[in-house]
């Protein structure tokens, strides 16, 4: 059996994306019909996927919430992980360490360059012990993504260089770069205006086939500026709201209409729908699994 991190379930899912030159989908969501849509969208397909939650989840639903995630997951006759965004806090990062998760973002965006890898490094160091794989963003992307304070400061963008020398220093799996790419909604031009594609070009030749990168900010995002991104190396797309709408629109629309029962049933398959297209139309992912 391999050993760490080659072992581990993230690990796998996205150095055989890398090296199958597809995307894997790293799903946001927020409740277990988010994680059952996933699931089905991904078995239907036959595609690799990533759930992924915010440390508002660990507080909202608690760690047993995570429990059934993985088990649901890890049930799929797919390969799916568990992965937790965006993590801000020291203290959420001590407790993602105890949960079922396969993997975690740490975001370190706040402190200075030296802090951040310090703060990274010892969840990365805590991370292996556990099995857990790390993800970590460097320079900083503005925005507001649940949960995520709004940085009025220009957009740092990440140095090739010294995000090379992050990878090395920290031990990070997966990095973030920030190429002009924000959280929430793009200025007007959207993402076609403000990515520096040369930037993230350089960012990608300085870190190898080794540190995968990671796509944030991708609402919204047209097809043709995720496959713009994976054209320049990234291989995990993440997805937030855009694949809801369909989910939304039904529960409006039927929420005092139907049982409960239909409802969950029918919501998650028009969450399912948005997931499946992606896999299908964009990340390449399906029949990959
Ligand atoms: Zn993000």
């Amino acid at each position: 059996m391999a050993a760490y991190p080659e072992n581990n379930r993230t690990w796998q899912i996205i150095h055989n994306a890398r090296k199958g030159g597809y995307a894997v989908g790293g799903f946001c969501v927020y409740n277990a019909e988010g994680v059952l849509a996933v699931i089905k969208a991904a078995e239907r397909c036959r595609s690799p996927a990533m759930i992924q939650f915010f440390p508002w989840t660990l507080h909202f639903h608690g760690p047993a919430f995570i429990k059934y995630a993985a088990e649901v997951a890890r049930a799929a006759s797919v390969p799916i992980s568990i992965h937790l965004d965006h993590c801000l806090k020291p203290s959420d990062a001590d407790l993602a360490l105890e949960c079922a998760f396969d993997s975690i973002m740490v975001d370190g965006s706040m402190y200075d360059e030296e802090g951040n890898i310090k703060y990274v490094k010892s969840v990365v160091d805590r991370a292996k012990d556990k099995g857990i794989t790390v993800e970590a963003e460097l320079g900083r992307m503005e925005g507001g993504e649940d949960g995520l304070p709004t940085i009025d400061l220009e957009s740092v963008f990440t140095d090739p260089d010294m995000a090379a020398d992050f990878v090395k220093k920290t031990g990070v799996h997966f990095l973030a770069p920030s190429f002009g790419n924000v959280h929430g909604p793009y200025p007007a031009g959207g993402a076609e205006k403000h990515w520096r594609l040369d930037r993230l070009e350089k960012i990608h030749a300085a870190l190898g086939d080794a540190t995968p990168l990671v796509l944030h900010g991708t609402h919204p995002l047209s097809d043709e500026m995720i496959r713009v991104g994976m054209a320049r190396g990234m291989v995990k797309v993440n997805q937030n709201r855009n694949v809801r709408n369909g989910y939304h629109e039904y529960i409006a629309e039927n929420c005092t209409k139907v049982e409960l029962t239909t409802l969950q049933v029918e919501a998650v398959e028009a969450y399912s729908k948005g997931v499946e297209r992606l896999m299908v139309e964009v990340f390449d992912s399906a029949g990959k699994a």
